[in-house]
C-alpha cells in the first residue's frame, strides 16, 4: 500500500506539502487519526469566504454529485479568471497539476495584476500577538511557491485540459439532471454543459493569463479585526520549488517515514492535539522541561 492509499487520499494538496514543513508527522496524523477543526481554523475559513464574496460573485449552483462538484469548480475558476482581466484582481482560483506522477491540487487565495505580471498572494489569519519567525512562516512560504509553480505550468500549457480529464476520469462522469437544470436556469450554453467542455474553457483561459510576476506575497490578517498585520514579499525561484519537491516527495514516495519536529522546534508540540496521545516523540523532554 502506498502512502496516498494509506492516508485514504487520491491527490496531494499543496497544503499537505506546506504542512510537512510545520510537522510532517502531524500532517500524517491529521489523516490517519483525524484533526479536529479548531475555532481558529473556522474563523480563518469564514474570513476567506467573506473576502472571496467581496471580489467574486457567489454562484447559485448546488452540486449534487462529484461530477457536479467538478463542473462547478471549473466553471467558477473560469469566471474568476475573467474577473482577473476585468478587475485586475481575483480570488479563490483552484489550480491543478502533477508532480512525480501524483495529482496535485491547490486553491490560490488571490491573483493581482502588477506592473511586472500577475502576482500570487496567499492570505493567512493570525492573532496579533503571534510572531513571524522563520519556522512559523515556512509552511506559508512553501504553499505560495507551489501555487506559483502550478500556475506557471497551467499558463505554459504543461498541464492541460487533456491531462486533467484523463487524471480525473472525466469521460466516465455525468452531471445530475438537477444540476443540469440549475445550469439551464443560469443561462449556461448547452454545448458547455459537460465537464470536458468547461475544463477545455478553463485551461484555455489559463494559457492567456499573461506574464506571471516572480514576486509572491504572504498577507497576514488579524483573525479578529480583519486588518492587515504584515505583508511579506518573496522572490519565487525554480530552485526553491525543486528543493521543496525533492524533500517532500521522499515522504510521498515512501522512501522515509514521516518525521517529527526537530528538538529546537518542539515548542510546536504545545499547539498539537496529538501531543502526548498519538505522538510522544518529545513527551519525556517536555514533561521534564
Ligand atoms: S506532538 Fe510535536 S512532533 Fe508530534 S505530531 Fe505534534 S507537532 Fe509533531
Amino acid at each position: 500500500m502506498n502512502v496516498l492509499e494509506r492516508l485514504h487520499k487520491t491527490s496531494i494538496r499543496a497544503t499537505d506539502i506546506a504542512s510537512q514543513y510545520w510537522c510532517e508527522l502531524k500532517m500524517e496524523l491529521g489523516y490517519t487519526v483525524g484533526e479536529r477543526v479548531t475555532a481558529e481554523m473556522r474563523k480563518g475559513r469564514s474570513m476567506h469566504e467573506e473576502l472571496e464574496n467581496e471580489v467574486n460573485e457567489p454562484l447559485p449552483l448546488e452540486p449534487k454529485s462529484y461530477a457536479d462538484y467538478l463542473y462547478k469548480m471549473l466553471y467558477t475558476n473560469g469566471l474568476a479568471l475573467d474577473a482577473l482581466h476585468k478587475n485586475k484582481r481575483t480570488r479563490e482560483v483552484q489550480v491543478y497539476g502533477s508532480v512525480n506522477g501524483y495529482r496535485l491540487v491547490g486553491k490560490i487565495d488571490e491573483l493581482v495584476v502588477h506592473e511586472d505580471g500577475v502576482m500570487v498572494s496567499e492570505d493567512k489569519t493570525k492573532s496579533e500577538r503571534s510572531a513571524f519567525s522563520e519556522p512559523q512562516t515556512r509552511p506559508h512560504r512553501v504553499q505560495v511557491m507551489l501555487y506559483r509553480k502550478m500556475l506557471q505550468d497551467l499558463r505554459d500549457g504543461l498541464y492541460t485540459s487533456a491531462n486533467f480529464c484523463r487524471s480525473y476520469g472525466v469521460d466516465r462522469l455525468a452531471l445530475t439532471p438537477e444540476f443540469t437544470r440549475q445550469l439551464d436556469a443560469l443561462g449556461v450554453a448547452k454545448d458547455t454543459r459537460s465537464i470536458r467542455s468547461v475544463s477545455d474553457i478553463f485551461f484555455e483561459k489559463c494559457t492567456k493569463i499573461g506574464k506571471l510576476s516572480d514576486t509572491v506575497q504572504l498577507h497576514y490578517i488579524d483573525q479578529f479585526t480583519g486588518k492587515t498585520l504584515k505583508v511579506m514579499r518573496l522572490a519565487y525561484t525554480e530552485k526553491e520549488f525543486d528543493d521543496i519537491i525533492t524533500f517532500s516527495m521522499k515522504y510521498w514516495n515512501g522512501e522515509r517515514n514521516a518525521t517529527a519536529v526537530p528538538f529546537e522546534e518542539k515548542w510546536k508540540c504545545d499547539y498539537c492535539i496529538f501531543f502526548g496521545k498519538q505522538c510522544k516523540v518529545w513527551w519525556p523532554q517536555k514533561k521534564l522541561g
